[in-house]
């Protein structure tokens, strides 16, 4: 069953470039060290993928047909000064540091899995059982590293044929290794996604057939997959198997439900989740900031529970708002920082209409000053997620915004550098208020403080002392306080 291809059968460049990597000096050392203890050792998996898709990883993995944590060892013994060894015993793995690599080493291994039980009975195995238990074809091709066979390429499956086809196939049965494992359902449409790969039809059907058996797995390990999806080049590609296959609405029923249109009195508004994608896709092109695209997911998240129908047509009132709010739940559920990340990201859901309606009519200071004050120092990334907002078929009204996006974002420059309003506080303190005018801590010390915000941000005063302490003043004596001089 199993094919012993030597690599020079493949495409010549792909040769060229994985032996390129296999010049690298931790092979040699790696190579010599197996031919010391007469052990049968491989370099495995991602890193052969990726060194054949061109795609220079650092995260090496390799397995030895014997006991992994003592080959570890040795090779660390053999670069020790220069290398971090850490071991893993209850997984009976180790991790080796060397250079700018990261070396996961492990012993070969057979697992079977049981109905009655998640976890599978694992066995010290062959190289064979070893690449039986990986999840898809590609993922299971392997170099030799021993001398004797130095650069062979063991490919059981085709991993080969199925990663020029582009192809995310299983290497045994789809029914038996998603059952077995089914974060290996999220994993395929991850690979598919950064790949721009295929999942073959039986796959499909597999994963459709079980897309339930994933709520047994937990979130940390879910959202790990859902992330590497949402940082991919097009992340709707990897929503929209999701969908397909009928995992998005165990993993993410809140998405699943700005699925489909209405349409009421022959009006009916935009599918909020292909809209939703549609924006992620665009944000994509200009930010690898992982919570700025967790922002284009969640930033209509708050339309479903808002919708209403009146003659006007369909409208969300409040969606913003309300999406603001249930950004710490989906953050909890899914296992997501809920820290200074999930406040940002709840703080662009809330004012991503802001700039749209800035750049619907004329664009004036005092508002570009507002939007400043609010938005602070994320004001930037939240001009990127309203223009990838923009995903009107009408050719003029796109013209029209991105051309007012232009003016808001030259009036933001100007206003900042004129006014310094970005996370802007109010040049007179409480404690002054309460001073000049001899009162206690009331709620008037908070008016006059809001006064005097209000008229620098709606520009009647300057942004400086001498100004709001005049102002100051005179909104004391209008609400009938005296001052102490
Ligand atoms: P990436 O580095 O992009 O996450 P990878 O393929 O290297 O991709 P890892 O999670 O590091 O992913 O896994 C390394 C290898 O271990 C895989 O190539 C695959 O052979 C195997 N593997 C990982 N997870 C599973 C799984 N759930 N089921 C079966 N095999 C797996």
């Amino acid at each position: 069953m199993s094919t012993y291809v030597n690599l020079s059968y493949c495409n010549t460049k792909v040769v060229v470039f994985v032996k390129e990597f296999l010049k690298h000096p931790v092979f040699n050392i790696i190579s010599e060290i197996a031919s010391l203890e007469k052990l049968q050792v491989y370099v495995i998996g991602g890193f052969v993928r990726d060194a054949l898709l061109g795609r220079p990883s650092k995260d090496i993995d390799v397995v030895v047909v014997g006991n992994g944590i003592t080959f570890a060892e040795k090779i660390n013994n053999h670069i020790k000064g220069k290398s971090k060894l850490s071991i893993f015993k209850n997984f009976g793995t180790a991790m080796i540091k060397f250079q700018d690599l990261e070396l996961e080493i492990v012993g070969a291994r057979k697992e079977s899995y049981r109905s009655n039980s998640r976890k599978p009975i694992v066995e010290d195995g062959t190289l064979q059982d070893d690449q039986n238990r990986r999840d898809f074809t590609i993922n299971t091709m392997a170099i030799n590293l021993h001398p004797d066979a130095y650069g062979d390429f063991v490919d059981p499956f085709g991993g080969i044929t199925d990663l020029e086809r582009k192809i995310i196939r299983t290497p045994l049965d789809p029914e038996v290794t998603f059952s077995d494992d089914p974060l290996r359902m999220m994993r395929a449409i991850r690979f598919a996604t950064q790949l721009k790969f295929k999942i073959d039809v039986i796959s499909m059907e597999a994963i459709s057939s079980q897309c339930d058996r994933i709520k047994i797995i937990s979130k940390e390990r879910i959202v790990d997959e859902l992330n590497k999806i949402i940082m991919a080049e097009k992340p709707s590609v990897g929503f929209k198997l999701l969908d397909k296959t009928g995992l998005l609405k165990f993993i993410f029923p809140e998405m699943d439900k700005l699925k489909g249109v209405e349409i009421l009195g022959g009006k009916g508004h935009k599918d909020n989740f292909l809209h939703t994608l549609k924006v992620l896709d665009n944000i994509s092109k200009h930010t690898n900031d992982i919570w700025l695209r967790w922002a284009a997911i969640l930033h209509d998240i708050g339309k479903p529970d808002t919708k209403r129908f009146s003659e006007a047509g369909w409208t969300f009132h409040g969606h913003d708002a309300l999406g603001e709010k249930m950004v710490p739940g989906i953050f909890r559920r899914l296992k997501l920082p809920l820290n200074q990340k999930m406040k940002f990201v709840q703080k662009m859901v809330l004012l991503h209409l802001r700039p749209i309606v800035l750049a619907q009519d004329v664009v004036t200071d005092s508002a570009v000053r507002r939007l400043l004050n609010e938005a602070g120092d994320d004001v930037e990334s939240l001009m990127t997620l309203c223009e990838a907002d923009i995903t009107s078929k009408n050719d003029e009204k796109v013209k029209k915004y991105l051309a007012n996006f232009k003016i808001v974002r030259q009036k933001l420059k100007e206003v900042e550098e004129k006014d310094a309003v970005r996370n802007f506080q109010p040049p007179v303190s409480g404690e002054l208020i309460i001073e000049t005018f001899n009162i206690p801590p009331s709620k008037i010390v908070g008016d006059i403080k809001n006064s005097i915000k209000e008229a620098i941000l709606d520009g009647k005063i300057q942004n400086n002392y001498e100004e709001a302490f005049q102002f100051m003043i005179e909104e004391g004596r209008r609400l009938g306080l005296n001052y102490n001089k």
